[in-house]
């Protein structure tokens, strides 16, 4: 029985299904059968089981009972969220902006628009996570005003917007799949991994991926726009477009991305494969974002760092007095929020700060 409006920390540790236990590996298994179902379902055997649904409840298609299923599951996640720590006026912000995003941005207005002679289109994607939006052939088909919009939004606004304000804006605030790692996955991003192994692998899993949706939407469009007829690269082109969808956009993004949430965390798609993730965080390395620590505060007590849903070891950062800037970080403010000495502060002043950092021999830029 809780005896507090908000749920002690220690809470966490109690209760099996957020300590991979048995129930913990059964929901992973049956996220697992979920998105097999979802993505696969009609292809290699598999029963369809979505699409009839969809047409059943008048949804256009088995991509929509998805989505509604996943708006549901974040409204779900961000009543549990905001009754975990609802305490701060960041958190009720950021979970409030995020769920609205998803709900009109995210569902709503790509289901309603086809039906008065408009497009489907996901204001709220933006290459290269929403890898298609910069191919010719996508691009061609949408007025010029949302092609546009996909461009600009990609390539200008979004890494500028990393610079002066960290990539937080968007992993934090907008992106569906940051919005379902910090509602639904909440309850398990104590389990994400601070080891060495795992921060190695992240560096080169997630900046191999960028390269990947780099080439392979070079290589793509060159096909779309008719170079290269009768060489290697109509077959490279083709493949690269199969394969890039099934690995990166069903498999890591989908499937492994959340059914892991109950045993590796929910950040796992965030933190090691999203090449948007990569991208803002080499704007964020180079602009103002950083979290500051107050200097000879921290007791050490590691909050921080268990509650940090990107495994980023905050409090060796606390108790150095080291104030940081991490390209993971994604300005969740969680690991500020469950300080209980307050050591910790998100702002966006790292440029001004900097010559103090310099006076003090702390680096400016931290990987
Ligand atoms: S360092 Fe803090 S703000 Fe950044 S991801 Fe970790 S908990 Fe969130
Ligand atoms: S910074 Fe705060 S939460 Fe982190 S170890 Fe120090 S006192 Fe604990």
């Amino acid at each position: 029985m809780h005896l507090q409006a908000q749920e002690g920390l220690m809470s966490t540790f109690r209760t099996g299904w957020r300590s991979r236990s048995a129930v913990a590996y059964g929901l992973s298994l049956l996220l697992f059968a979920f998105y097999i179902s979802m993505y696969f379902g009609g292809q290699y055997g598999l029963p369809d089981l979505w699409q009839p649904l969809a047409e059943a409840v008048g949804l256009r298609s088995k991509w929509f009972v998805y989505g509604l299923v996943y708006t549901v599951w974040m409204l779900i996640g961000a009543a549990w969220y905001l009754r975990q720590h609802g305490n701060s006026r960041y958190n009720q912000a950021r979970i409030g902006v995020n769920v609205a995003v998803q709900v009109v941005l995210g569902f709503t207005l790509p289901f309603v628009m086809p039906l008065f002679g408009g497009t489907e289109y996901y204001f709220s994607y933006f290459w290269p996570l929403k890898y298609d939006y910069l191919y010719p052939h996508t691009m061609w088909s949408l007025p010029w005003y949302l092609a546009l919009y996909g461009v600009v939004m990609a390539v200008f606004t979004a890494p500028l917007a990393a610079v002066f304000f960290g990539k937080r804006w968007y992993c934090s605030w907008v992106c569906g799949c940051g919005g379902l790692a910090n509602t639904f996955g909440d309850p398990w991003r104590h389990l994400t991994s601070s080891s060495t192994a795992s921060w190695r692998f992240e560096k080169y899993a997630i900046h191999a991926v960028l390269g990947l949706a780099v080439v392979s939407t070079g290589v793509i469009a060159m096909h779309q726009m008719g170079m290269g007829e009768g060489t290697l690269l109509v077959p490279i082109a083709q493949q690269t477009k199969i394969w890039y969808g099934f690995v990166v956009g069903s498999i890591l993004s989908g499937v492994i991305g959340t059914a892991v949430y109950p045993v590796l965390g929910p950040r796992i798609w965030c933190r090691n494969f999203c090449p948007m993730a990569a991208l803002l965080g080499m704007s964020q390395k180079l602009g103002r974002f950083r979290i500051r620590v107050k200097k000879d505060m921290c007791i050490s007590c590691g909050n921080c760092t268990t509650y940090c849903e990107m495994g980023i070891d905050v409090r060796a950062y606390a108790q150095r007095n080291q104030s940081f800037t991490r390209s993971s970080c994604v300005g969740c403010g969680m690991c500020a929020h469950v300080c209980p000495r307050g050591v910790l502060r998100l702002e966006n002043g790292a440029w001004e700060q900097a010559e103090d950092k310099q006076l003090q021999g702390l680096s400016i830029i931290d990987y």
